[in-house]
């Protein structure tokens, strides 16, 4: 089963994404987490991607098609995989199709979390996450310890004003346009109220996928 997470940034994919990948028994693969652990590591596609991230620009579609095609050939994912973050552009739906084609696979669904702006402005501003896990957290302070790993819980530059503006204005002209896109091809789509308790939207989610 492969699932893709969609929404604006602060949504709550980040915290569904676990939630949803227990419950169906597969793995989470979060573009945002690999390039913020290459950005850590110094290696050549961290420092690529860093410019990008700090701003709330998208990374390369190149970039994010290259993790994709790595991740998704390994055993783990046989399973299946929910996807967080990734798909945010046109290309990247076409480029992950053919990717999954060569293994015999393909999208089965497409959750979209929907949220107005207002609320994620609200989210985003009070959001922190861990250094370790990268589990995020709202109204937590930064310096504190992660529940689940003891990790420091940090915030994450992207979440500066400018940048949260800049990655909602992003969202609109690159990334809305792919929820159409998998309409289109007859992928299975469901819009989710992401609005309310965690364990609601997770039902809400589940249950849209009737599982
Ligand atoms: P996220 O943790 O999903 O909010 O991603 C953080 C940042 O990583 C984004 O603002 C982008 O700069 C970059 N990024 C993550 N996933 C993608 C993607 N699929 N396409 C382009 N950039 C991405």
């Amino acid at each position: 089963m492969i699932i893709v997470l969609f929404g604006k940034p602060g949504a709550g994919k980040g915290t569904q994404a676990p939630l949803l990948a227990e419950r169906l028994g597969v793995r989470t693969l979060a573009t945002g987490d690999v390039l913020r652990a290459a950005v850590r590591q110094g290696t050549p596609r961290g420092l690529e991607a860093k410019g990008f991230m700090d701003r709330g620009d998208l990374v390369p579609d190149s970039v994010i098609l290259g993790i994709v095609k790595e991740e998704l050939a390994l055993p783990a994912y046989a399973p299946g995989v929910i996807l967080d973050g990734v798909v945010r552009t046109v290309p990247q739906a076409e480029g992950l199709r053919d990717n999954l084609a060569d293994l015999g696979r393909q999208v089965d669904a497409v959750l979209c979390f929907d949220i107005d702006n207002e609320e994620i402005v609200r989210r985003l501003s009070g959001r922190t996450v861990c250094e370790s896990c990268q589990s995020p957290y709202t109204g937590r302070d930064a310096g504190t310890a992660c529940d689940k790993c003891g990790g420091k819980l940090v915030r994450r530059k992207d979440d500066e004003p400018d940048a949260i503006r800049n990655r909602l204005e992003v969202y609109e002209k690159q990334t809305a346009p792919v929820f159409a896109w998998y309409k289109d091809h007859g992928t299975r789509v469901a819009q989710i109220d992401a609005v309310g308790s965690v364990t609601d939207v997770t039902a809400r989610a589940q249950s849209a996928l009737g599982r």
